[in-house]
């Protein structure tokens, strides 16, 4: 894990500030708002709690067309071409239309941060009064204020999300140093009841985990196990709760984007790709207001209409998370083993792509073209 770098003591001097967005937190979502508003002419303000990919929030794979087409290809450990799932009674070998990549969180987020032209600021959120955002240095002010901060949703105006009663999953995991060489995965009920684990490599290090869509499940333990299993040492922690649930991405005149608006995908927790595809549709209603071409509200209702669009999407992969676990394991094995035919894997795993299509990936800063949104629409 990075060393902590976060401002402290003195170092931690008062913040007043006002500018024309204001972006909080600077993880996969956030920083892809900003990397979309460089060369706007705007002033824009990043802040979160850790100094930017201080603190990794994932086991890190995603598709590796979304790593390139964002210039963040450096920061790559390793490729999978297959997909392999172990079950008690069945191993199954997907070999995919398209690749997934592991990399490196620190270098993935400088990458971002080096395409934006925004300031940054160490703060952390404690909430907010209309467009005012309280942070423990002080006061921000913005008329374009986006939250993503991950699943606490800390400027909702709701109730707050509060497990283990709210739609969220939760995943811990161990990053041992090591080398494999398949991507893998485990729908055991020995490790989990309603989930799965994994095993992520990333050149010198494994990413292990467990994931349980009940957010009352331990994972603790069998995330050992599993580590153990794989006979490697269960150590350098990292876990978090998952939202498996879309929530509005509008909500009080705030932009709600990545985990905070539940874009993570409920039957995968696969939730960088989300992330950075809702920021990048997010910044790019945010550069209209900033260009002139679209008021707030107008940005407001657009990006809470393309969000929303995806909502049947996001209720189907929540029906098959509830519906897997209750198969007995000897017909998940041939449900499993059916799907291995290789027509059956490209057009499954091609659809799942769209969900998130790294096609709506643009050049760095590059300026849309009305109707932007509209574009961004079609490829889904
Ligand atoms: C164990 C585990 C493994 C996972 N593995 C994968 C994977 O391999 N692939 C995948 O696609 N998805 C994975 N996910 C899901 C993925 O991590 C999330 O969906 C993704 O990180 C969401 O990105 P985000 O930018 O919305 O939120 P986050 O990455 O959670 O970022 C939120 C940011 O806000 C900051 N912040 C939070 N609260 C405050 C506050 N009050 N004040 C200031 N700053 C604050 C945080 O420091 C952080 O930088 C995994 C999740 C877990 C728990």
């Amino acid at each position: 894990m990075p060393v902590r770098a976060t401002k402290r003591g003195a170092d931690r001097t008062p913040l007043d500030t006002e500018h024309d967005v204001l972006i909080c937190g600077a993880s996969f979502a956030g920083l892809a708002v900003a990397r979309e508003l460089a060369g706007a002419g705007a002033r824009v303000l990043v802040i979160d709690r850790y100094e930017i990919g201080e603190r990794q929030t994932s086991a890190c794979a995603a598709p590796t067309e979304w790593l390139v087409r964002l210039g963040l290809g450096d920061s790559i450990r390793q490729t999978f071409q297959d997909l392999v799932i172990h079950t008690p009674h069945a191993d199954v070998r997907y070999r995919l239309p398209w690749v997934f990549s592991t990399f490196d969180y620190r270098t993935l987020c400088a990458l971002l941060w080096a395409q934006s032209d925004a300031e940054f600021e160490t703060a952390t959120v404690t909430g907010r009064t209309g467009h005012t955002v309280h942070t423990d240095r002080g006061d921000l002010r913005a008329p374009l204020v986006v939250d993503a901060l991950g699943w606490r949703r800390v400027l909702g105006s709701g109730e707050p999300i509060q497990p283990p009663n709210a739609r969220l999953s939760r995943g811990l995991e161990v990053h041992p140093h090591g080398a494999r060489e398949e991507l893998e995965f485990w729908i055991d009920r020995r490790y989990v009841p309603a989930g799965y684990g994994w095993c992520f490599p990333a050149g010198d290090e494994l990413r292990i985990g467990v994931g349980s869509f009940d957010p009352r499940f331990h994972v603790k333990d069998t995330t050992v196990l599993l580590a153990e299993d794989l006979g490697e040492r269960p150590e350098r922690y990292q876990g978090n709760w998952i939202p498996h649930q879309l929530r509005p991405a509008v909500e009080g005149g705030m932009f709600f984007v990545g985990d905070s608006a539940g874009h993570c995908l409920p039957l995968t927790a696969e939730g960088i790709r989300t992330a950075l595809y809702f920021g990048v549709a997010c910044g790019r209603e945010l550069r209209a207001v900033l260009e002139g071409r679209a008021t707030r509200a107008q940005a407001l209702a657009r990006y809470g209409d393309f969000s929303a669009e995806h909502e049947w999407k996001f209720r189907w992969m929540l029906r098959t998370q509830r519906l897997l676990p209750r198969l007995p394991p000897r017909l998940l094995a041939r449900v499993l083993r059916a799907m291995e035919h290789p027509r059956f894997v490209r057009w499954a795993f091609d659809h799942y792509l769209r969900v998130a299509p790294p096609s709506a990936a643009s050049a760095a800063g590059a300026a849309p073209t009305a109707p932007y949104a509209q574009g961004l629409q079609t490829q889904v």
